[in-house]
């Protein structure tokens, strides 16, 4: 079977590999759809936040078809159609368990959940991502529409943040300096976009919202000088939730900010423990995040795929698809 692998030194090939066998728990998937992460760009470099070895099937956004289930497995059948979690236990899959960048895996059944019918394949492998975006709505309390909301970045994660917001009713204005991002962000459901580098962000938001700011502020950059402007962006009481990641930089802020304002400051970490709620949320909003999608190879090409993230800036989410049948 044809497997996309990291080799180490930055080196990535499909490779021809023996078909995985299952365990009495496990299920045997085939790859539908495959969505290729920044996180899996730090991997191919060597760089990840928990140990593992080379060579490794990268794919930790996925949306598969059931092929075989081991004797113990009660919940699945061949041809259902499943997503997965990636955090399981101290181990990532996609990273330190090989992932699902190949036409037949290998996943535990805990790790599972139906895809609803409502959602394609496209869409199913978008549910990691979105999970993440979902779960900051969640963690913004009592979000809902009387907010206005601004998202600082339109990555993947900020995009996601944008539709679910905008799908709680929110009014929803997008910081992001860059148009074509910008412009998604507006298909997506943001009503508004300003350009968090401009001096005279804070007058923007003023005009639009009177001089009150935001309620809500999702930092979703992961740039410090964003997270700095987090701060002067949100009004009186607001709610900051900060998502995007940023390990050791560092920015001048006005902290003040926090005490005179009032602000609730908060953090937060992936998607725990919200997975059935956010497929829920997908299934009965019609949310549809596959616009991210910029570019579709075939498994075959997943080579091509990787270049093409590394290369080509106005790439959003690229994909990776297979049909085939063991
Ligand atoms: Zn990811």
């Amino acid at each position: 079977m044809k497997a996309l692998q990291f080799l180490g030194d930055g080196r990535h090939t499909v490779a021809d590999l023996d078909p995985p066998t299952i365990e009495e728990d496990e299920v045997l998937l085939a790859a539908r759809s495959v969505g290729i992460c920044h996180s899996d760009i730090d991997l191919l470099h060597g760089r990840y936040i928990i140990p593992f070895s080379f060579p490794v099937i990268p794919g930790h956004e996925w949306a598969a078809e059931v092929v075989a289930t081991g004797r113990k497995v009660t919940r699945f059948a061949p041809g259902d159609r499943v997503v997965g979690e990636c955090v399981i236990g101290q181990e990532h899959f996609g990273f330190s368990i090989s992932g699902a960048a190949a036409e037949l895996f290998v996943a535990k059944e805990g790790w599972l959940h139906a895809l609803p019918d409502e959602l394609s394949w496209t869409q199913g492998a978008l549910v990691e991502p979105f999970s993440c975006g979902y779960y900051a709505t969640v963690r913004a309390d009592n979000l809902d529409a009387s907010d206005t909301a601004v998202v600082l970045g339109a990555g993947p994660i900020g995009l996601g943040v944008v539709a679910a917001a905008a799908a709680r009713g929110v009014r929803v204005v997008v910081a992001e300096p860059d148009a074509g991002r910008a412009a998604l962000a507006r298909t997506l459901g943001a009503e508004a976009t300003i350009d968090p580098t401009d001096p005279e962000v804070g007058q923007a938001l003023d005009e639009l919202t009177g001089g009150r700011r935001a309620d809500v502020v999702f930092e979703a950059s992961g740039k410090p000088a964003a997270m700095a402007t987090a701060l002067d962006l949100a009004g009186f009481r607001a709610r900051l939730v900060y998502i995007g990641i940023d390990v050791g930089g560092s920015a001048p802020a006005a902290l003040g900010q926090i005490q005179s304002k009032e602000l609730q400051v908060r953090g937060i970490i992936g998607s725990p423990g919200v997975w059935p709620q956010t497929l829920r949320f997908l299934a009965r909003t019609g949310v549809d995040l596959s616009p991210l999608v910029t570019s579709t190879y075939p498994l075959e090409s997943a080579s091509e795929a990787i270049e093409a993230v590394l290369t080509d800036r106005t790439q959003v989410k690229v994909h990776v698809t297979s049909s085939a049948t063991p």
